[in-house]
């Protein structure tokens, strides 16, 4: 048995070597994996509407309320993420931001309907458990990204409508405000405007073209974000009080999920804002996603290929999304869109015209 002795110590020597050889080799994998690869820990990206926004048109002090609001939106959902808080949170609390300023259609600031009322939609999407939650058409909900996330969390359902959505949000205890609440001078004539042409139009025998150039421009202002967190989750949600003079109960693509929100771990998350019933018919938000997953294209490549089919069909308006690489992409087929990204070294990029 002693003379193996020698042997068997000298097998066991060569063994722990090679298994330090082996921690080495990950060790070094893993600092090259960290100079090779730019994935960052986490990355927001942000939409205020997209439109003919035309620095032409544009004052100085309109275009600094802008940034400062997209700023101090995009910064609340950066400190969630930085703070290791969820992409859910942080998409719901910078969009709480923006449903506060009237600069944006959304909460308050939102366009107004034919019936001169305010109806808002939005609508939130859990990328790692494609579970979402959806409002469309209330009337006193100040946050209807809270009544989405509500009821994404809270109920069995996805989506909820009118009176029976604002029953759900007082149950929850979320705040409720009276419609007039929603009131403000500049969409208030943007509704009248609207109305005038549509009166002319009918005078002159014209077929009403409820969508014309400018009426088209009286809905902007959506608003939207995508996040990645550091777990690695996406989460995408939208906010709207869809587009000026919508009659009939009409719902856009926000508070659909697939065209206005989507987001999927294993692919990307999405906002959309634009014309809504040509992001609906093109499915927007999904398709981008389903490009990437049965397609393999980039982040980039999808959401210009998509925006591509919304031009061709005849419609406008832009998305921001994210990847789960933490890529991410603004595009628009519109003159600009306002937006802003900020990735996890705090790099802060504000953009509102066509580069
Ligand atoms: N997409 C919204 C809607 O059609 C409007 C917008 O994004 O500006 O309701």
């Amino acid at each position: 048995m002693k003379k193996f002795i020698p042997f068997i110590l000298a097998l066991f020597l060569c063994l722990s070597c090679k298994n330090e050889n082996n921690s080495e080799e990950v060790a070094k994998a893993d600092d090259n994996s960290e100079m090779t690869t730019e994935k960052p820990e986490f990355a927001i990206i942000i939409h205020g509407g997209a439109g003919t926004i035309l620095k032409k048109n544009m004052t100085s002090e309109k275009e600094a309320a802008y940034k400062a609001k997209l700023e101090e939106a995009i910064r609340v959902g950066y400190n969630v993420l930085k703070n290791g808080g969820s992409s859910l949170d942080a998409v719901t609390k910078t969009i709480n931001i923006m449903e506060d300023s009237p600069l944006f259609n959304a909460g308050k600031g939102a366009v107004f309907t034919n019936a001169e009322t305010n109806e808002l939609d939005a609508s939130i999407m859990d990328g790692k458990t494609l579970n979402a939650g959806a409002s469309a058409g209330t009337t006193n909900v100040k946050y209807p990204i809270d009544l989405a996330r509500a009821i994404m969390d809270k109920s069995q359902h996805v989506m909820m409508a009118g009176s029976g959505a604002e029953k759900f949000a007082q149950e929850q205890g979320l705040e409720i405000v009276d419609p007039t609440y929603f009131y403000t001078e500049r969409r208030f004539n943007s509704l009248q405007n609207a109305k005038k042409r549509e009166q002319v139009e009918l005078d002159h025998d014209d077929k009403v073209s409820f969508y014309d150039e400018d009426i088209k421009d009286y809905k902007f202002g959506t608003v939207g974000c995508a996040a990645l967190d550091k777990n690695g989750n996406l989460a995408a949600g939208t906010s709207t009080g869809g587009m000026t003079n919508k009659r009939w109960g009409r719902v856009g693509d926000a508070p659909i999920i697939g065209s206005g929100t989507y987001a999927n771990n294993a692919t990307c998350a999405v906002s959309s804002t634009g014309w809504g019933e040509f992001f609906i018919r093109a499915q927007v938000a999904h398709d981008i996603s389903a490009l990437m997953d049965y397609k393999g294209l980039s982040l980039k490549d999808a959401a210009k290929k998509v925006i591509n089919k919304v031009g061709d069909l005849g419609g406008d308006g832009g998305i921001v999304a994210v990847d789960k690489d933490g890529n991410m992409v603004a595009e628009f087929n519109t003159a600009g869109m306002y937006r802003a990204t900020m990735n996890d070294k705090g790099e802060l990029v504000i953009g509102i015209y066509e580069q």
